[in-house]
Parts: C-alpha cells; sequence; structure tokens
C-alpha cells in the first residue's frame, strides 16, 4: 500500500499549482488526471505541422493580480500579447468589444467618442438589470444587443440571454474609446513556449521539493478508490461537483464543446489582407446561425514563425458524462440553487478540499484559479 499526504485529482492549474506549493511544505502528492496529459484545458501541443495550438480552445491568459503574475513567472517566461477579436455578423466583421470603432462601422461613418456617449445616453435605461441580456441592453441598446449577443449566446449555452445570469455578458469590457482589446487587465501575456511547457515546469519543481510526490496519468478517482493500493491523508478534488457525490441530488448542467483543428499549408495563406494567416485576426466570433461560434488562429499571438497555420473551430454541444468534456458551468437560476447544496455538501466532506472552475461551479478565469490555489494552499497542513 502506498501512502501520500495528498491525493490531487486534477492536473490542470488548480491542481498542479497546489501540489506545487505544498510540495514546497515536504507534503507528498500523487496527482492523477483522467486523460493522458498533464495541463487539463490549458494543454497546447503542436499540430502536424508543428504549429502550436489549444487543444481546448483558446486560453489568453491575463491578470491585474501581481501575486498571480509573480508566482508563474517562476516556471514561464512570457511573451506579451495582444488579443483582439473580431465578430462575423450580418456578413460582415465587427470591431469588438463594442467600442468607437463598432460604432462608426454601424453608423457607417466617422464619429467621436462624444457622438457615441450621447448616442448611449439617448438610450431608454431598464429599471433593474436581471440577466446577461439586461446588461448588453442597458449600456449598448437592443440594436448592438441584436447584433452582437444575442446569437453567439444562445448557441454558446444552449438557452437565451435572458435566463443567463448578468456575469455571463458582464465578462467584456464596453468602452466608448478606440481601444479594441478584450481584456483590459494590467498584464496579457502567454507563457513563451506554451501552457504545456510551464506545467512541465511546475511538474519538476514539484519533483524536486518534494521527490516522494508522483503522477498517474489516465486515472481517475474511482480507479484509485477500486484499486485500494493507495492510502492518502487528504483529497484535493478539481472534477465536476456533482459527479464527486454522483449527483445524488441531480446532475449539474455544464455546457461542453467540440473542438475542430483545421492545419492549413502556405498554399491557402496568401490573402493580402493577412498574408501567411488563414483569419485577419486571432479569434472571429460568428453572431449568426452557423453552428459553430468561433475560430481561433493562435499563431496570431504565439509569435511562431511558419509558413503553414491552423484554426480551432468551436461547435457549442450539450454536455453529455462519459461522451465529452464538460468546460464552462451554465450560470442561471436553478443551476446555481443545486450548485449551492452540493458546495454545502462539499464543505462538509471530511479531509477534502474542492477547487478550480468544475469543483466549485463558478465561471472563474485562469488567474482566479491560480490565485485561489495559493490561497487555499496557505491553509492546507
Ligand atoms: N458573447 C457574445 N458575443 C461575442 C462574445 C461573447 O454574445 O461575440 C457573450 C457570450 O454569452 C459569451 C460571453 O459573452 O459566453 C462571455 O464571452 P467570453 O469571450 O468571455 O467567453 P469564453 O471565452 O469564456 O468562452
Amino acid at each position: 500500500m502506498e501512502h501520500y499526504d495528498y491525493l490531487i485529482v486534477g492536473a490542470g492549474l488548480s491542481g498542479m499549482v497546489t501540489a506545487e506549493q505544498l510540495s514546497l511544505k515536504g507534503r507528498s502528492c500523487l496527482i492523477i488526471d483522467q486523460r493522458s496529459h498533464l495541463g487539463g484545458n490549458c494543454f497546447d501541443k503542436p499540430d502536424k505541422n508543428g504549429v502550436m495550438y489549444h487543444v481546448y480552445g483558446p486560453h489568453y491568459f491575463r491578470t491585474s493580480v501581481p501575486r498571480v503574475r509573480e508566482y508563474l513567472s517562476r516556471f514561464t517566461e512570457w511573451r506579451a500579447a495582444s488579443y483582439r477579436i473580431k465578430v462575423n455578423s450580418q456578413g460582415r466583421l465587427w470591431s469588438f468589444p463594442i467600442n468607437l470603432e463598432s460604432y462608426e462601422e454601424w453608423l457607417g461613418k466617422p464619429a467621436t467618442e462624444e457622438d457615441f456617449k450621447s448616442y448611449l445616453a439617448g438610450l431608454p435605461k431598464l429599471s433593474s438589470i436581471n440577466n446577461s441580456r439586461d446588461v448588453i441592453v442597458n449600456a449598448v441598446g437592443e440594436e448592438f444587443f441584436n447584433l452582437f449577443y444575442k446569437g453567439y449566446t444562445r448557441k454558446q449555452w444552449g438557452r437565451a440571454a435572458e435566463t443567463l445570469d448578468a456575469s455571463v455578458t458582464k465578462r467584456i469590457p464596453i468602452r466608448t474609446c478606440r481601444d479594441d482589446r478584450y481584456f483590459s487587465d494590467d498584464f496579457q501575456a502567454l507563457p513563451k513556449f506554451g501552457y504545456t511547457h510551464m506545467f512541465y515546469r511546475i511538474w519538476e519543481a514539484i519533483k524536486r521539493q518534494c521527490p516522494a510526490s508522483h503522477m498517474q496519468l489516465d486515472t481517475s478517482l474511482k480507479d484509485i478508490r477500486k484499486s485500494k493500493q493507495i492510502a492518502y491523508d487528504h483529497l484535493l478534488y478539481s472534477g465536476p461537483l456533482d459527479e464527486y457525490f454522483d449527483s445524488r441530488l441531480g446532475e449539474l448542467p455544464y455546457r461542453s464543446l467540440r473542438f475542430s483543428l483545421e492545419c492549413i499549408g502556405p498554399d491557402k495563406l496568401n490573402n493580402p489582407d493577412h498574408p501567411g494567416f488563414a483569419q485577419p485576426a486571432l479569434q472571429v466570433n460568428y453572431a449568426g446561425d452557423e453552428a459553430f461560434t468561433r475560430s481561433v488562429e493562435v499563431k496570431h499571438i504565439t509569435g511562431q514563425i511558419t509558413p503553414y497555420t491552423n484554426q480551432v473551430w468551436e461547435f457549442p454541444q450539450e454536455y453529455e458524462k462519459g461522451k465529452n468534456e464538460p468546460y464552462y458551468p451554465v450560470p442561471y437560476d436553478e443551476a446555481q440553487a443545486l450548485a449551492q447544496k452540493y458546495l454545502a455538501m462539499a464543505k462538509a466532506e471530511p479531509n477534502t478540499t474542492f477547487l478550480g472552475r468544475m469543483a466549485l461551479y463558478r465561471y472563474i478565469n485562469m488567474d482566479q484559479v491560480v490565485n485561489e490555489a495559493l490561497q487555499v494552499s496557505e491553509t492546507l497542513k
């Protein structure tokens, strides 16, 4: 029987950061992941032509938390990134997130920031903001909501914006100036050699700091429990919240995606507007009734010099346990209410800590995940 101080379920950001912090305290960890790689959904790798891509959709690292940046800088150098995207709606491309340029495109003529502000000031205001549609309609009016948010949100979540929490569309800035960056955080950069490389560096640190720690891929919590070969004092769980409890109060909804990788050779990359690239921006969102929501070409931000490129197309779908992966909790009232019940059970679970987007059922970003893992690690013995 092998014994570890901690069993860590999930080799994504939550699990790896916590294991690293615990290894500094001399605590041994067995890190398991049911997939055959570390890095969780941050995992990236080269395609058949050697062009990097984000296997589980785009991961645009940004943070305004100095501690998170300093922490990850122990394991990676950075490459500054401008995350710029376009929206394809009504048969053309638009500047997005909504900014002065989007307003000019909509007007069909040049405008000033004052023009845009006075347009917005003239819009009717809602008396209360109750959902993710209200947030946008109240800020920029129904026309912009219909142009950019209505169709995309329905596809992405399989439900109308009216039924989703306000926080969903609040994630994206709305600006009256020409700043068209997708995020406003102080620090916006990618790990210079990719996320997977950064995760290997974290793993090297764990092994150096506590050689008794191990990682076992292609292994689930059920496998460990069944084998009866592994003993541990504490469990850190970053998988889906309800599945830990065999969904005994009912299944929590998650949203899944299908990713379609398209590898593209130099013969197809001669568009004079963006030579060497397949699309005009890092990410193009599709707000219409296409089955996909976005195409991502990370070569725009990795800076890789290659005559090839790739695009990853995202097709939203329902999560079906065992068939696909859960990527998002679905923020609406009934789901949140059920999640609260599971979270209360999680809190009462002895010697067990729940951490990360799936286990806390919260739509949080990478830097928040790292920050919470650092905070929780301080409390672990
Ligand atoms: N959204 C939208 N149109 C867009 C981009 C985003 O309607 O072109 C809405 C949609 O509901 C989406 C949410 O805003 O789920 C948050 O977008 P974000 O890009 O942050 O989503 P993520 O990258 O986390 O999937």
